[in-house]
């Protein structure tokens, strides 16, 4: 059977970034000073990050220019391939019509170089000589120290420290392009010895990992905060994805029923399917859009909508978000990249205004996806992307069940090559699920901080 691949010129590559906030109903609510609980102002933001990204993570301009420069390494792999997902299709015996978008093809292997490119641009605009950040599994790190090494950017990354240990491979890439990588909880930061005291085998969390990264970014002048998901403007850089595929779409002279994304922080699936909820806000068309999140870190499913910090420690301003508290430690599950206590401002307030719907789904029936997508389709998805999958196959096999053919559109968010250590687990019987039990939900939700 044929490939189908719907490829654009880099001459269709959008030239700007869709911005969702201008076809909100409501803005989502304020952002809070951690100390003050008052609204924050864009100073406030000023010691973690360049003024060009505080005002994009305030605009509310529905299009917002790509610089020359940032779209120029773009084209390096951009425009990504959507590919229609015949043999897949085939293989599960469905009427449903599967599109995926690739993100793969990037030279980090995922999608998180779209916004590394665009932050180490403006720091690089505003005379920064070091970016700090925090990675779980390596991809956010190995995007940010590529973009680091273009720009001649110094990188300093914490890194989960269970995936330090796990993952030699993506350390060894940050490293490869030039970066700087420090296994948290470290002995460096106040933040980092503070939880060795209380937990001395902590192995770590994404909070624990920011708490460093911030303590250390606010202490030079020279030296900036860069984060790889949550935030408006990282989100804003990531919609290059669900623009392309629309008009990858309309080559193909389709639109999709369904658009399926995963979750961690929100950005990927916030990249494809934010230009697609903008459609749905202005009243031009229609779809379903499913965020998939795993059932072992289910802040959309199980967590609460409420006022949290972004990091362990406290340090963070307080965003309104899905969240299972700033001290959750999730399990071991492989898909690192998923691992976060809370989610996208903006992902969780199209939540709440009925525009996404969440679903959770656990650890083994990702992976027997992957594995049906890659005997399929040949790519061999990132264990994130692969609750997409997932969801994907769940959506088709209804269509069966149901005889109805649909179009679905789905993010392959990265592929897994860095991850095979997973798919053996996996094949070997080693791997399990987690259940959040209802109980630890409580407990990890006790200690959100009490905002007026
Ligand atoms: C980091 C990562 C994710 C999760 O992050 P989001 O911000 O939710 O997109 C998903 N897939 C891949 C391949 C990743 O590297």
């Amino acid at each position: 059977m044929e490939t189908v691949k719907y490829l654009l010129d880099e001459t269709d590559m959008p030239t700007s970034w869709y911005n969702v906030a201008a076809d909100l109903p409501a803005p989502p609510p304020a952002v809070l000073h951690p100390g003050t609980m008052q609204p924050i102002g864009p100073a406030d933001l000023a010691p973690l990050f360049p003024m060009a990204l505080i005002l994009q993570e305030v605009s509310s301009e529905r299009a917002i220019e790509i610089p020359e420069e940032v779209q120029s390494i773009y084209r390096q792999w951009r425009p990504t391939p959507l590919y229609r997902a015949r043999r897949l299709e085939k293989a599960l015996d469905t009427p449903a019509k599967i599109y995926y978008k690739y993100e793969g093809v990037s030279p980090a292997g995922s999608h998180k170089p779209n916004t590394a490119v665009a932050q180490a641009y403006y720091n690089k605009q505003e005379g920064v000589k070091r970016l700090v950040t925090e990675t779980g599994a390596g991809q956010w790190g190995s995007s940010l120290a590529f973009a680091g090494a273009l720009f001649g950017l110094e990188v300093l990354v914490y890194m989960v420290k269970v995936s330090y240990h796990q993952k030699p491979y993506r350390r060894a890439l940050m490293e490869t392009y030039g970066a700087r990588v420090v296994a948290s909880p470290s002995e460096q930061t106040a933040a980092g010895r503070a939880i060795l005291a209380a937990h001395p085998d902590s192995t770590g969390s994404l909070g624990i990992a920011i708490s460093e990264a911030v303590e250390v970014a606010v202490q030079r002048e020279d030296t900036k905060y860069a984060l790889g998901s949550v935030l408006n403007h990282v989100l804003l850089h990531q919609t290059v994805i669900g623009q392309e595929a629309l008009a990858q779409l309309e080559l193909a002279g389709d639109y999709p029923d369904v658009v399926i994304g995963c979750t961690g922080g929100g950005s990927n699936f916030a990249g494809l399917a934010f230009p697609f909820i903008g459609a749905k806000l202005r009243g031009e068309r229609d779809m379903r859009v499913v965020a998939v999140e795993p059932a072992a870190c289910p802040s959309l499913t199980k967590g609460r909508y409420a006022y949290d910090f972004g990091d362990t420690a406290g340090m963070t301003p307080l965003t309104k978000m899905h969240t299972l508290g700033s001290s959750f430690v999730p399990s071991g599950i492989h898909a690192g990249g998923l691992r976060y206590h809370g989610m996208a401002p903006m992902v969780s307030h199209l939540v709440e205004l009925g525009q996404i719907e969440p679903v959770a789904v656990q650890q083994l029936e990702t992976f027997a996806a992957g594995l049906q997508f890659a005997r399929a389709e040949g790519i061999i998805p990132a264990p994130e992307s692969n609750h997409a999958v997932a969801s994907t196959i769940r959506e088709a096999l209804r269509c069966k069940e149901e005889g109805t053919s649909k179009t679905i559109l789905f993010n392959l968010s990265g592929h897994g090559h860095f991850d095979m250590t997973a798919y053996t687990d996996f094949m070997a019987g080693k791997l399990k699920d987690f259940e959040y039990s209802d109980e630890e939900v409580a407990m990890a939700l006790a200690g959100l901080p009490s905002v007026g």
